[in-house]
């Protein structure tokens, strides 16, 4: 059976290429999906449109809109597990990790419902004699752009501020995970949100991609993924004029200074690479240790990745399952061998695992890999995938330089016992987000983005909410 998707107001089958997403735990097919044809999504930007510009939703009041975000976080708890079920089947990851991202998503829709109800317009001081009023209104359509690692999260990140914002968003999730888009398009469905307002396009981004970006209706773009995509998408709406918010990639370098307490920053940097299978844009990839501590840090972190529980998605007891598609393992696998030839050492991993279990997923071991230098294509290169390169420093000077000497600029961790300098490095070091003596913690109260190449805008927060919005002032007269 092809499943439809929601395009124009109801569920179509589409008449473009039917897509197959394939679990990468198995390499089963999970699901044959339709995807529309260019006139279906000319259709579906119209119709979204038509959505975004009816009085039912651009004239609602701040809290009856709420309204309708409120519903949706009920509603995503209600089935968070045909979610957390949904993106498991597509990208593999442990099903424990799936539930709390469902969740996350139901607090995201909690948050910007309340940030809906008590955002305020602004009222300007007067410098003649007039009142101006600075009101925030939405750009219409929003065409929001998803990658496959958490589409639970990402979805809900960018839908949830462009709803409340009072636009209507049309999604074109990675054809790697369209489940859990459909699963929330149902969901926003079943709480009652107007048709029109949330449309799925499945689809390859390659064939999507420029015949939605072109649509006049689409107002501003929202776009989570690779840089050389993100580029791509940043040239579009350059000729277009219209803004692109861009998170991006990373190579973030993860920090242990020689006062740290050891043990639980090496817990820090395991999960900080490998949770997810390194699949997250904030992986902490580049390990900066003091050179005399190196070998006693290598060898605590050889031993803790040696005793991460490979397996099922399903299972228990599983840590960490395999990587979102066989494709993305050859790409891996292909980083791993380039480290060897300029001369990387292996500390552990950089092979498959053996055993039945994993004979037809896409599993891949942890991996660690010392004796290269900052300038090494894989400390260059985002490899999203589970390997961490350790890198010796000498002093602090050395230490900054090198760890800002890469294009990207997304996150950093500084684990020490001495909070002035880990302020200091804190605010040498070019990226969005600086976690000390914690890693991959995130609120969605915060802002969240990339300094230099890892993007532009920030996500999450009140500024999240702004991102989906244009101010406009409103002048009148006193005398
Ligand atoms: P992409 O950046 O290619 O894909 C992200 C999204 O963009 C997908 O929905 C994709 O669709 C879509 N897309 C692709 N081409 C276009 C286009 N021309 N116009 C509009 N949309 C498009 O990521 P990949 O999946 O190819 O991964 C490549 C690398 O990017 C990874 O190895 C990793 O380094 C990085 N990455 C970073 C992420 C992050 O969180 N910052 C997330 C994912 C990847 P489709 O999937 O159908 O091609």
């Amino acid at each position: 059976m092809v499943l439809n998707f929601p395009a124009s107001g109801r569920w179509i089958s589409g008449s473009g290429q039917v897509l197959k997403t394939v679990n990468p735990a198995t390499g089963d097919i999970n699901a044959e999906i339709g995807t529309p044809s260019p006139e279906e999504i000319a259709d579906a930007c119209i119709f979204a449109h038509q959505s975004a510009a009816s009085d039912s939703w651009r004239k609602l009041k701040p809290h009856e809109r709420a309204t309708y975000l409120y519903r949706i976080s009920a509603a995503i708890t209600e089935d968070a597990e045909d979610l957390a079920q949904a993106q498991m089947l597509e990208n593999g990851k442990a099903l424990k990790e799936c539930r709390q991202q469902a969740a996350s998503a139901a607090a995201t829709f909690r948050y910007y419902a309340a940030a809906c109800e008590t955002l305020e317009s602004i009222v300007p001081p007067n410098r003649g004699n007039y009142l101006t009023v600075t009101t925030y209104e939405p750009y219409g359509v929003v065409a929001a752009i998803t990658p496959w690692n958490s589409p639970l999260t990402m979805e809900a990140q960018k839908v949830a501020p462009a709803l409340a914002a009072g636009n209507a968003v049309v999604l074109k999730p990675s054809e790697v995970t369209t489940l859990p888009s459909l699963t929330l398009a149902r969901i926003c469905e079943k709480a009652g949100l107007p048709a029109g307002l949330l449309t799925v396009l499945p689809g390859y981004g390659r064939d999507i991609g420029p015949t939605l970006l072109a649509r006049p209706e689409i107002r501003m773009v929202s776009f989570t993924g690779g840089t050389e995509t993100g580029r791509a998408i940043a040239g579009v709406a350059a000729k277009r004029l219209i803004p692109a918010a861009l998170e991006l990639g990373g190579k973030s370098p993860h920090i242990i200074l020689d006062d740290a307490d050891i043990p639980a920053a090496c817990d820090g940097v395991i999960d900080g690479i490998f949770e997810g299978m390194g699949q997250s844009c904030v992986a902490g990839s580049r390990l900066f240790v003091p050179r005399a501590k190196h070998d006693q840090i290598v060898a605590i972190l050889v031993e803790k990745a040696e005793a991460i529980r490979l397996g099922q998605p399903t299972g228990p007891d599983t840590d960490i399952g395999p990587l979102s598609s066989h494709h993305h393992r050859d790409k891996v696998e292909e980083y791993v061998e380039a480290a060897r030839k300029e001369g990387g050492i292996v500390a552990t991993g950089g092979s498959r695992p053996v055993g039945a279990q994993f004979d037809s997923g896409a599993f891949y071991r942890p991996t660690i890999i010392t004796g290269l230098t900052n300038s090494a294509r894989v400390c260059q290169e985002e490899i999203f995938g589970p390997v961490l390169c350790v890198l010796p420093f000498d002093d602090e000077d050395d230490l900054v330089a090198t760890a800002n000497d890469t294009a990207f600029g997304l996150a950093c961790g500084i684990w020490t016992s001495d909070y002035r300098r880990a302020w200091r490095i804190a605010r040498s070091i070019d990226a969005g987000t600086v976690w000390i003596n914690t890693y991959k913690q995130l609120s969605i109260a915060a802002p969240f983005g990339g300094f230099k190449e890892s993007g532009i805008g920030r996500e999450k927060g009140l500024q999240g909410m702004r991102l989906y919005q244009q101010a406009k002032s409103i002048y009148f007269a006193t005398a």
